[in-house]
């Protein structure tokens, strides 16, 4: 079996502590730079690697078996009592993305994927539920392809009413192109709005937090900031081109998505779709928005209801990829 070397944190010190079958790592940092930023100690299996690093720090890295970390980001996404075939189509979508990142794209140096957001949510075992664990081993194996390629399948929060295509969130080159990451209507998501039903077997406790992930407001004061000027949109609304205009005059043009959300915001707007209302006469704007996540793949609250109404996982996953086949697959890739 495959193991895997998934990087948890840089510290000037790696607090750790270690126990029979486990480690424990106290102070984490998970949801670096978003508005879920915050210190968790977490519990892992596998084995404990210290990496010193050149500035003096030192990096805890997790090396652990392929299938086994699985369980742990479906149960770091997704609540234990969420819908069996939401479970399944995560378990899917994860394993494809970790594979495509393994063969290709090699996001870290020192490991093969890190443990945040940015790679995919990875807490430990304290969260990990038995129907996870389920969903993975029901789906042991299963990628989702094109062309015989695994896809790189992305996915997020709330789309918003309409998922967005690759190139708005990320550079595309000539080896890159997403076919199966088209951008579709997503009548779902609403659905779930103030369904606080839906939502608490979908949603970690700390995501709870976060209500208005549908249509959202968000107010900006910066006295030096005269205009906000949306230069170009992709697919879905979410801007991946921006023109702010200063006060003195100069202007600055920002890209794409994700650097948008964090120049308008320290803790990073929930996506960049959004309408730009000017409040001159209070020295600021009001940005009306729309979605959580960069809305491209699999919209996580809008395939909750798709499976709360009775989709299947595999009806799940072609929607949100199209063109896609579900295959098995052994894992003698290395
Ligand atoms: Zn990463
Ligand atoms: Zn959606």
């Amino acid at each position: 079996m495959r193991t895997i070397r998934v990087g948890i944190l840089t510290a000037p010190h790696i607090d750790y502590e270690l126990r029979e079958k486990t480690f424990v790592l106290h102070n984490v940092r998970i949801g670096i730079g978003f508005h879920w930023d915050r210190l968790e100690d977490q519990e892992f299996e596998g084995q404990l690697e210290i990496i010193p690093n050149p500035d003096g720090t030192e990096t805890a890295v997790n090396i652990i078996e392929l299938e086994q970390y699985l369980t742990s980001v479906i149960s770091s996404e997704m609540r234990a009592d969420c819908p069996m075939e939401l479970l399944k189509a995560h378990a899917v979508i994860a394993r494809s993305w970790l594979i495509a990142q393994l063969n290709e794209v090699h996001p870290h140096d020192l490991y093969d994927v890190c443990a945040d957001d940015h790679c995919q949510r990875y807490e430990g075992i304290r969260r990990r539920n038995d129907r996870a664990v389920q969903a993975v081993h029901d789906t042991e194996g299963q990628v989702l392809t094109y062309n015989h390629k695994i896809c790189d399948c992305r996915y997020h929060k709330c789309c918003g009413g309409k998922t967005e295509l690759f190139e708005t969130c990320w550079p595309l080159d000539d080896k890159t192109a997403y076919p199966y990451l088209q951008s579709v209507d997503c009548p779902y998501c609403a659905k779930a709005v103030g369904r606080k039903d839906i939502l608490r077997t979908i949603l970690n406790d700390y995501d709870q937090e976060t209500a208005d992930f549908h249509d959202w407001q968000y107010a900006y004061y910066n006295k030096d900031v005269q205009a906000i000027v949306p230069l170009h949109r992709g697919a879905s609304g979410r801007i991946d081109r921006l023109k702010l205009v200063y006060q003195d005059g100069h202007e600055e043009v920002i890209g794409k998505e994700l650097a948008i959300r964090k120049a308008l915001s320290d803790t990073c707007l929930y996506s960049s779709w959004f309408e730009v209302e000017s409040t001159l006469e209070k020295g600021g704007f009001i940005l009306h928005g729309h979605g959580w996540g960069h809305g491209v793949g699999l919209c996580q609250i809008g395939a909750a209801v798709m499976a709360a109404e009775g989709a299947s996982y595999q009806q799940i996953l072609t929607y949100y990829y199209q063109g896609t086949t579900l295959l098995e697959i052994n894992y003698i890739l290395s």
